[in-house]
């Protein structure tokens, strides 16, 4: 809610960095005088439009992240190091789109850098991507509606990987409970700007749970298996951008418990792969009905023949139609965008 306001504010607001303001004077409840001083900072340039903003609302929308707002204009996230360590980031955009990011705790600054860049999809040049909006007309529409929107993406394609399983057969509410009491109970916390989150369990932790509350069937073995992949690099998200996609997915059905949808869910949404309609997605062919107009839903064919005008940013575009669908709805996050 706090974050909405924020961006209801710095809309109205002169840019003057309504956001840096707010916290050089501790405004908010969150930036408290314990505050810890960032361990490292680093800037962002996108290429292309990008709204740091529009990225949240999407985030707060979205269950499997259950993600809280913290102060005016920060995103807060955590997530595990590169050797279990906590990694927390503070990221905020300056008036010319730079995106400001702190580092907290004690994962290596450079790592937590990449790690932000991919999750906001700001490693893709997407100066090219308004050119699709001039060749097809409702795309551009949406790209006006959800100015500056890019996927936010999963921490990684290992938290992406463990949200498939432990969603599975559960509904996305129940999901994201379990999700968030792992990372409470099994992960560690890290304080970013007197914000204190916790980071999902890292793989070494996940690969030694015998049981959790809520996982049921074969699901804590298959998060042992996956911590145990996660642990020798299989769900690094270079080496999966580094393969064909077909071959990506391939190799993340070797998994147990991943299928075809979980597997393009994680290379999708945790490897931030930019030019592939989700197949798998089942509200892809009603967010297109929706969109277009069309009277029927389309097949996977007509909405793949439509999707070439997409190229080469397929993903992106979808995002874009499931924030129209979800607006429309309100059906995964419980409440429409930007509510
Ligand atoms: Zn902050």
């Amino acid at each position: 809610m706090l974050l909405e306001s924020s961006v209801r504010a710095r809309r109205g607001a002169e840019q003057a960095g309504a956001s840096r303001v707010a916290h050089a004077q501790g405004t908010t409840a969150t930036l408290s005088d314990s505050s810890p001083v960032p361990a490292a900072r680093f800037t962002l340039h996108p290429r292309g439009p990008y709204s740091l903003a529009a990225g949240a609302r999407f985030l707060e929308g979205f269950a499997p992240a259950a993600h809280e707002a913290a102060a005016e204009g920060h995103l807060h996230l955590a997530f595990p190091g590169p050797r279990g360590e906590p990694a927390g980031v503070c990221l905020r955009q300056e008036d010319d789109q730079t995106v400001v990011g702190e580092v907290f705790g004690a994962a290596d600054p450079g790592f937590v850098r990449t790690e932000a860049q991919r999750i906001l999809s700001l490693d893709h040049d997407g100066s090219g991507f308004a050119a699709v909006g001039e060749r097809d007309p409702v795309i551009g529409r949406l790209q006006t509606r959800f100015a500056g929107l890019r996927p936010v993406l999963f921490h990684s394609p290992y938290e992406a990987a463990a949200w498939a399983l432990i969603g599975h057969r559960v509904r996305i509410v129940q999901a994201a409970r379990v999700k968030a009491r792992m990372a409470t109970e099994l992960g560690e916390p890290v304080d970013v700007h007197g914000d204190v989150r916790n980071a999902f369990p890292a793989p070494g932790r996940l690969a030694d749970i015998e049981t959790f509350p809520g996982l049921v069937g074969r699901k804590a073995e298959w998060l042992r298996a996956l911590g145990r992949a996660a642990g020798a690099g299989a769900l690094d998200a270079a080496h999966l951008r580094s393969l064909a996609p077909d071959r990506a997915l391939g190799e993340l059905q070797e998994l147990g418990g991943i299928g075809p949808f979980s597997a393009e869910l994680i290379l999708l949404r945790g490897a931030g792969e930019v030019d592939r309609i989700p197949a798998a997605e089942p509200r892809l062919g009603r967010a297109v009905a929706l969109a277009y107009g069309d009277e029927r839903e389309p097949t996977r064919a007509e909405v793949a023949e439509r999707a070439e005008s997409w190229r080469p940013y397929r993903t992106w575009v979808a995002v874009l139609l499931r924030a129209a669908l979800e607006d429309e709805t309100g059906e995964i996050g419980g409440r429409p965008y930007g509510a």
